[in-house]
C-alpha cells in the first residue's frame, strides 16, 4: 500500500521534461550510431491517441494474476516482436505540445471549481484534435453525448460540424475542438458566465500551447464569450475580429443550423470567407 506522503504515479512528475530527457537520449543514442534497442519494447503505447490521456488514468488492479506457462511445443521466449528503430520511436513519441496539453488536461479532470458541474457531469470534455492546428473551433459546451464521451461534437451538432469542416476539404484531425466550458451544464442550460470564467484558465492555457492563427466561435455564447461583448451573433459574423493577433471569425452555431437549415447559406459564406484567408481551395460547387 502507499503511504500518504508519497506521491502517486501521476504526481509530481514534470512531464514535460521528462519527455524532452526522452528525446534527448534517443537522439544522443542516434548519433552514437545505435539504430535499435534490444530487447524490444512496445511501440504501440501512445498516451496521446487516449482521449484525456494521463486524466482517466486507471489505477492499477491490486492483485495481478501471473501469465499462464507457454504451451510445451512453444519456446518462452519465441513471441515475434519486431526490434524498433529509434526512429520510429522517436516518431511515436507523444510532441512536446501533446504532453503539455495532457498535463492541462489531467488538471481538468480533476477540477471542482464549479460545483454543480463537477457533481453531475460524466466525463469532462477537453477538446481534441491536433496541437498544431492552425485552425480551432470555439463551441459552446457539452452536450450529453460528449459528457457520454469525453469529446466535444459528438452529437447531432458534431455531425453537422463534421459536414462543414469535410466541405471545407479538411478533416477532424486538422484542427481542435473545444468548448467555452469543460463540463456538460444539466439540461443542457446556457453556462453561466461564472462558470465560463472558471473555466478560461485552461482555454486560455490550451491556445497559448496550440497558438492557432485563426479561430471559429461557433454560436452567440461563444462568440460573446471569447470577444467578451454583448453584440448579437448576426452583427458579428462576416469579418474578422483580431485577438491577440488571432483572427476571430463568427458564425452560426451548428446546431442553430439544424433547426433553421436557411442559415446554412450564411455559415457557407462565413466558412468561405475563412477558407480564402487561409488560403485553402473552395471546390467549384461552392463557389
Ligand atoms: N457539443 C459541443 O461539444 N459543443 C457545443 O457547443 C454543442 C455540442
Amino acid at each position: 500500500m502507499m503511504s500518504e506522503s508519497q506521491p502517486t504515479p501521476t504526481q509530481n512528475v514534470n512531464f514535460a521534461r521528462l519527455h524532452k530527457a526522452v528525446r534527448q537520449r534517443l537522439q544522443s543514442l542516434k548519433r552514437a550510431g545505435l539504430t535499435h534497442l534490444n530487447p524490444p519494447v512496445d511501440i504501440d503505447w501512445n498516451p496521446s491517441k487516449l482521449p484525456n490521456t494521463l486524466a482517466q488514468v486507471e489505477p492499477p488492479a491490486a492483485v495481478t494474476t501471473p501469465d499462464p506457462p507457454p504451451p510445451d511445443n512453444i519456446p518462452a521466449d519465441s513471441t515475434t516482436h519486431e526490434t524498433p528503430t529509434l526512429e520510429s520511436l522517436e516518431n511515436t513519441m507523444p510532441s512536446k505540445k501533446q504532453i503539455q496539453l495532457d498535463v492541462v488536461c489531467q488538471e481538468v479532470a480533476q477540477c471542482t471549481a464549479c460545483d454543480e458541474l463537477a457533481a453531475t457531469r460524466n466525463k469532462t470534455v477537453f477538446g481534441v484534435g491536433n496541437p498544431n492546428a492552425k485552425l480551432v473551433f470555439y463551441g459552446e459546451a457539452p452536450g450529453a453525448d460528449e459528457d457520454r464521451q469525453g469529446e466535444p461534437f459528438v452529437g447531432r451538432a458534431g455531425k453537422k460540424l463534421n459536414e462543414i469542416i469535410e466541405a471545407m476539404g479538411i478533416q477532424r484531425k486538422d484542427i481542435y475542438i473545444l468548448n467555452t466550458i469543460k463540463c456538460r451544464p444539466p439540461g443542457n442550460r446556457n453556462p453561466s458566465p461564472e462558470e465560463q470564467a472558471n473555466c478560461s484558465g485552461f482555454l486560455q492555457r490550451q491556445l497559448e500551447i496550440i497558438k492557432p492563427s485563426y479561430i471559429v466561435c461557433l454560436g452567440a455564447i461563444a462568440a460573446r464569450s471569447f470577444l467578451k461583448v454583448t453584440t448579437p451573433i448576426g452583427e458579428l459574423r462576416g469579418q474578422f475580429h483580431i485577438q491577440d493577433k488571432i483572427k476571430v471569425l463568427c458564425t452560426y452555431h451548428p446546431a442553430y443550423i439544424l433547426r433553421n437549415p436557411s442559415k446554412k447559406r450564411d455559415v457557407w459564406e462565413d466558412i468561405k470567407f475563412l477558407m480564402k484567408d487561409m488560403g485553402l481551395k473552395i471546390p467549384k460547387k461552392y463557389l
